[in-house]
């Protein structure tokens, strides 16, 4: 595909600029230049059309986890912003699907509790029915009242979706900001910025890791479970695959920056810190402060209610 950068052609090696030079060698560090594959991307993805999309999605995402550097010299030829944002957009809803899936059978395993415990009898002492009524939970709240928790329970759930897909989105997009150093030129700046968004790969083993992280928490409550060894033994080795995300989530983009950038160690490693700490915070923000701000609205409207 013919961008209006496909000229800028760099070393792969060194980001030497190589347009107008016609040597088979990098002038500068002196790598052998492959010139037909120099302007030919190396991502799957790119060739989705060719070789299908699960198959380049798959080899793609395969590609970055364990060969985060190589994906980084992609730098050197033209790279597709836009094919760059839709593997991003498919990697986030691939892992807010599952997450999405959890949070609400969460919320009704919640809802369900508290339906039981409102329509525990009510003790006799304190009413004058029969000991043993159930009373419907309508009953207990005011009829004039039941619609406002309806409506607040209703909300809640494209509430806590919107801050889940929100928060995974703006985590896949943190490292790009450090993927556009001024030192670099105008199109190199713009190939890095696509290939960071490469980067979120690890997010596409979310499904297996909440799996996994559901099925310890689900074995860790229940006695009978804990009891049969093997299991326990089989999901220790499981756990390994969140642990194997987390770490990939962490370390693909700081080896892709230094390649895709020129990056020194300092630059790689302030990344390093900013990373985690910008996830915590947009995970206090996102995660816990929308849905917050949803109920704190909430109550303030209730309260003005006769
Ligand atoms: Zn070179």
């Amino acid at each position: 595909m013919m961008t209006e950068d496909a000229a800028e052609i760099f070393c792969p090696a060194c980001g030497y600029n190589l347009r107008g030079i016609a040597s088979e060698r990098c002038p500068e560090c002196g790598l052998a230049l492959d010139r037909a594959q120099l302007n030919r991307s190396q991502l799957p993805w790119t060739y989705r059309h060719e070789i299908g999309r699960v198959r380049a999605y798959l080899k793609t995402v395969l590609l970055v986890l364990a060969r985060p550097r190589r994906v980084g010299e992609e730098v050197a030829r033209p790279v597709s912003l836009e094919d760059a944002r839709r593997f991003r957009h498919i990697t986030v809803m691939i892992a807010f699907v599952p997450v999405m899936a959890a949070i609400t059978w969460q919320l009704f395993v919640i809802k369900h509790d508290i339906r039981a415990t409102m329509t525990r009898p009510i003790p006799s002492s304190i009413n004058q029915q029969p000991a043993g009524v159930t009373w419907p939970a309508a009953a207990v709240v005011a009829p004039t009242h039941a619609w406002i928790g309806w409506t607040l329970e209703t909300g809640l759930l494209p509430i806590v979706a919107f801050s889940a897909w929100l928060f995974l989105y703006a985590c896949s997009g943190v490292a790009s900001w450090f993927f556009h150093p001024p030192s670099l030129s105008i199109p190199r700046q713009n190939r890095a910025i696509a290939l960071s968004y490469y980067s979120s790969a690890a997010m596409a083993i979310m499904p297996a890791s909440l799996a996994i992280l559901i099925q310890i928490l689900l074995t860790a409550t229940s006695p009978i479970a804990r009891r049969f060894l093997p299991y326990i033994v089989l999901l220790g080795f499981l756990a390994l695959v969140p642990v194997y995300q987390l770490f990939q989530s962490y370390l693909v983009p700081m080896r892709m920056l230094r390649r895709a950038t020129q990056a020194t160690t300092a630059r790689v490693w302030t990344m390093g810190a900013v990373l985690p700490i910008t996830w915590a915070l947009l995970g206090i923000v996102i995660l816990i402060g929308i849905p917050l701000a949803y109920l704190y609205v909430s109550i303030v409207m209730i309260s003005f209610l006769p």
